[in-house]
């Protein structure tokens, strides 16, 4: 019975790692150009490092509390868990100072005062950041984003943002949208990537953060490097 939880994360990391595996080879893509990124944000911090243990080296996480407390509870443990840290949901400039220390790699990053206050403690803290700027590429009021017209605005002054690796942009599809609209909005994501490349040659913007568990085979059509998959992960774990 103890073993239920580590064998379901097995199969299920396994599985989700065939299927990703499976839609690059229909998109005729190599695998290893896509990475998965298990979001942890249903589960607590043991399922978490046996999803860690299976083989998923990065973890994201969207709400900045749930980061610094799966954080603390690896740290506290006997073994060290090899892990990398994503930030994929909204950070508050107030939680910068906490956060900035543990992450890799931030996917959501979604205004120029959060990426001055990003500036301002990375260099205090003397590190670089990899940021990944996210887009509402449907100008939808309701979702998460900038808009295309300042995502450039914000890449033009990039050079502001020395403590800042600008490595692309991140983005999600509508809500309920049917595959080939959740394919469309990825195109546009990824025509904005190649705009943006061709505006600023000085930037290196080869990482395309798209795709979830029900659309990750759109996003990686489109060209998805990160895929950000959580539900597929637990399936069999929750609601028990
Ligand atoms: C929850 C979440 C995901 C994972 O979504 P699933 O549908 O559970 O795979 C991906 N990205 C972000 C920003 C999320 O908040």
């Amino acid at each position: 019975m103890s073993n239920q939880p580590q064998q379901i994360i097995e199969d299920n990391w396994r599985t989700v790692k065939d299927d990703v595996a499976e839609a690059c080879h229909q998109a005729g893509r190599d695998p290893d150009s896509v990475r998965i990124v298990g979001v942890s944000k249903y589960v607590g911090p043991e399922l978490t490092a046996l999803l860690v243990q299976a083989g998923c080296q990065v973890v994201g996480e969207n709400r900045p509390q749930s980061l610094w407390n799966k954080v603390q509870w690896f740290e506290s443990q006997a073994t060290p868990i090899p892990v990398r840290w994503h930030m994929i949901g909204h950070l508050q400039r107030n939680k910068i100072r906490r956060t900035l220390p543990h992450i890799n790699c931030l996917h959501s990053l979604d205004s120029v005062r959060l990426a001055s206050a990003l500036q301002a403690e990375a260099s205090r803290a003397g590190r670089q950041l990899t940021v990944l700027v996210e887009v509402n590429v449907t100008q939808d009021p309701s979702k998460t984003g900038l808009p295309p017209e300042q995502v450039r605005q914000l890449l033009a002054q990039a050079d502001e943002f020395s403590s800042l690796k600008f490595s692309g942009l991140m983005a999600m599809s509508t809500q309920a949208a049917s595959p080939p609209q959740a394919r469309q909005e990825f195109e546009s994501v990824r025509n904005m990537q190649l705009a943006l490349s061709e505006e600023f040659p000085e930037l290196d913007l080869p990482e395309l953060s798209m795709g979830m568990s029900g659309d990750f085979c759109e996003a990686i059509q489109a060209g998805a490097t990160l895929v950000r998959i959580g539900s597929s992960l637990w399936r069999g774990l929750l609601d028990r």
